[in-house]
């Protein structure tokens, strides 16, 4: 991916712009499109895993989860992918890829203690999907597209050249940034789709707690790369998971 990184950069400092919503010059369709070459880009990277148990509970909770969604004209698609990465993430219209990484840690750790109603490894994995799945119902990868615009690459005149750009920039998935708005965003919408989809809604804050532990016991997670954990932040998931309890 080195030939593009020089563009790459510059996109990157584009998204983590915050901004006017612009979202709404990007269709559905669109974002869909640019969604599925993405994922083509990733899957070409990275070995999709099915039919063993992780797979199977990840398909499982995604049944759940986009069993409660707004957008109806998304259908999303929820794969676990073999990369040692500790990292979760979603593509423009309805991809979202759990690392094997993340998988292992959950496995080798044990559930931070003390949350209401004990939330289980399973609750944790569902607030993770449901975080990423409300990058998708906020259509927060929409917006990034539409500032691009302060870039020169016009959406309005949105081609199949840009659209693949677009496309190489969403499965660039160690560079790619929200802004803090729209991940704060994420955690409220992931918590609310946890517990409608009937999943412990703590889940997604000891997720957070856990990752705190494993960072200070050393190397960061990609997952923390990209959306910052902090004490505070988990102060205020555990807020926002108390609404549903
Ligand atoms: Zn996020």
């Amino acid at each position: 991916m080195k030939q593009r990184s020089f563009w790459l950069a510059a996109a990157a400092a584009a998204l983590i712009l915050s901004g006017c919503n612009t979202g709404s010059m990007v269709s559905t369709d669109q974002e869909v499109d640019v969604g599925r070459r993405s994922a083509e880009e990733v899957e070409s990277q990275y070995q999709v895993i099915t039919g063993t148990a992780e797979a199977r509970e990840i398909q499982a909770i995604g049944d759940r989860l986009k069993a409660v969604r707004n957008r109806r004209d998304i259908e999303y698609r929820f794969k676990l992918i073999r990369n040692k990465d500790v990292n979760a993430f979603a593509l423009p219209g309805g991809w979202i890829y759990v690392d094997s990484g993340l998988m292992d840690l959950l496995n080798k750790s044990s559930v931070p203690a003390g949350y209401p109603g004990n939330p289980t490894k399973t609750d944790m994995l569902a607030g993770v999907l449901a975080h990423e799945m409300g990058h998708i119902e906020a259509r927060h990868q929409a917006k990034m597209m539409g500032r691009a615009e302060l870039y020169g690459i016009a959406l309005s005149t949105l081609s199949n050249k840009n659209t693949q750009q677009w496309a190489s920039v969403f499965a660039n998935i160690n560079m790619l940034q929200y802004s803090r708005a729209d991940e704060n965003e994420a955690d409220a919408l992931g918590i609310k789709y946890s517990a409608d989809a009937g999943y412990n809604p703590y889940g997604l804050v000891a997720f957070l707690d856990l990752l705190n532990r494993t960072s200070s016991a050393g190397g960061t997670p990609a997952f923390l790369r990209t959306h910052p954990s902090t004490p505070e932040r988990i102060e205020r998931t555990r807020k926002l998971a108390a609404q549903y309890r």
